[in-house]
């Protein structure tokens, strides 16, 4: 919606209220008001509330609710927080944690099953063995044997990413699944109805959330304390358990990833080797590095992780979190507070653009996982609502256009660099946005819908088709 200015003129008149005036009841300069009256910037959420109660209107009338061009597809609802943290063994989502999941769901159907055999199609087929998709079926099903084959041959399939899983005892075949991967983790067997996702959010747009918010006092994480269900703050634990878990497993890895690239794994070196003459903010960086890495390796290499919102992206968010945990003593709970209003960004973006490379490019992975990280350190440093929404504005725009192009379709060049510099570049942002706050001219609802354009507009070859960009590089082995 489009901040009306001279409605906000009118109202003002209305009340016979100079510009200094509204000014001194806000705590603000005139010169802001004559700003907002000649288009040159739009009120925060909090002093949008406050005009609201000072003219004795609702915040809507200051908007022009008809501007249709501005509002994508009309969305009812946004999906729970939950649906974005998922829990499950990288580097991709529908390569891994979808196959994962079809396959523990078949071993406790049929927990009698001495094998399975499974037949991979399509894009599983094809990129199956790059992704690991194999052998986190493998793992999945272990103890118990399996067959994995890539069928590359059968071309009529409902899904880009279809897989059957034949369940066996004693050579005898008990029973067989049709099974899509269909995105984000999600999975969709034959015959059977979806999954019903919980969506309790009314709003979609941060915009609406703010006021929302602005109104009842509240902060982002009560704001889904108030939406979400009651195991959501165990949920949460177990999300930012599994995170450190994978940060502590991958600063003691070593040695290659899988896939043939000869990538070393970086993070255990990066985190113990500090200069001869660190200063507090080369050691800050080599430390949230260090854990980006951890996690973006232990993803590459098939091990689980938190999608955030992503597999690719996993890195970001935890990095920043654990460095901040361990430096200011930040208790689990207000950790989890972070991660629900990073939650809140994630959600909008996933709702309003995309968290899929394949879809909008990298911006829509590492931005929105960039994003995600700047609004959690705003939260974890009590930054107002109005700071954490410019720090995600912030790390959104200064991604926009980034493309996906990962080397042999593998989860590693450029990503888990870049999971590392995205982490760097949310501290960045949040800085920058609890001093500028007020100088702001873009929302973070029009950033976002800036990305879901772009990402439109971006050349198929850098969708993660491992078609263009760092992907054609193949003389460096
Ligand atoms: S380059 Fe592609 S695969 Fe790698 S992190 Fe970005 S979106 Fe994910």
């Amino acid at each position: 919606m489009k901040f009306l200015p001279d409605k906000f003129r009118e109202f003002r008149k209305n009340y016979n209220l100079s510009q200094k005036e509204v000014a001194a009841l806000l705590g603000i300069s005139d010169r802001a008001i004559s700003k907002w009256e000649n288009g040159l910037s739009v009120p925060s959420s909090e002093h949008l509330v406050l005009l609201a109660k000072i003219f004795n209107i609702k915040v809507g009338d200051l908007f022009d609710t008809s501007d249709e061009g501005y509002v994508r597809e009309s969305y009812t609802r946004m999906e729970s927080v939950k649906e974005l943290y998922r829990i499950g063994r990288g580097p991709s989502s529908s390569h891994t944690i979808g196959p994962e999941k079809a396959c523990r769901i078949m071993r406790e159907r049929f927990p009698t099953a001495d094998l399975f055999r499974i037949t991979l199609y399509g894009s599983l087929a094809k990129t199956g063995r790059g992704h690991g998709t194999d052998e986190v079926i493998k793992k999945t099903l272990a103890p118990i044997p399996c067959e994995v084959k890539f069928n590359l041959n059968d071309t009529v399939i409902p899904h880009p990413n279809t897989m059957d899983i034949v369940a066996l005892k004693n050579g005898r075949e008990l029973s067989r699944a049709r099974v899509k991967s269909v995105g984000g983790g999600k999975i969709l067997f034959d015959g059977e109805r979806a999954e019903e996702v919980f969506s309790p959010y009314a709003e979609t747009k941060f915009h609406d959330i703010a006021v929302y918010c602005q109104e009842k006092g509240i902060r982002l994480w009560q704001y889904v304390e108030e939406n979400e269900q009651d195991d959501f703050w165990d949920y949460m634990q177990e999300i930012w358990d599994t995170m450190k878990t994978s940060i502590k497993r991958g600063l003691n890895d070593e040695g290659i990833l899988p896939g043939g690239l000869g990538v070393h794994k970086k993070a255990k070196s990066l985190y113990n080797n500090q200069h001869l003459d660190e200063s507090n903010q080369t050691r800050e960086n080599r430390l949230v590095c260090s854990y980006a890495f951890a996690i973006s390796e232990q993803n590459a290499s098939g091990e689980t992780i938190v999608t955030a919102p992503t597999c690719g992206a996993a890195g970001v968010l935890p990095a920043v979190l654990y460095y901040q945990q361990i430096k200011n003593d930040f208790s689990d709970r207000k950790v989890l507070h972070a991660l629900a209003t990073a939650g809140v960004i994630g959600n909008l973006i996933k709702t309003n653009a995309s968290i899929s490379g394949a879809e909008c490019g990298c911006q829509a992975e590492i931005g929105t996982a960039c994003a995600m990280a700047s609004a959690a350190l705003g939260e974890l440093f009590d930054l107002h609502i109005d700071k954490i929404e410019y720090a995600a504005e912030i790390a959104i725009e200064h991604h926009l256009g980034l493309t996906c192009d990962p080397i042999c379709g593998l989860v590693q060049i450029p990503c888990i660099e870049r999971n590392a510099v995205a982490a760097m570049r949310a501290i960045n942002a949040v800085n920058l946005a609890s001093f500028l706050w007020d100088t702001r001219k873009i929302s973070f609802d029009r950033v976002v819908e800036t990305m879901r354009e772009t990402g439109h507009d971006l050349s198929p070859s850098y969708r993660e088709t491992a078609e263009g960009g760092l992907a054609k590089i193949t003389d460096f082995r």
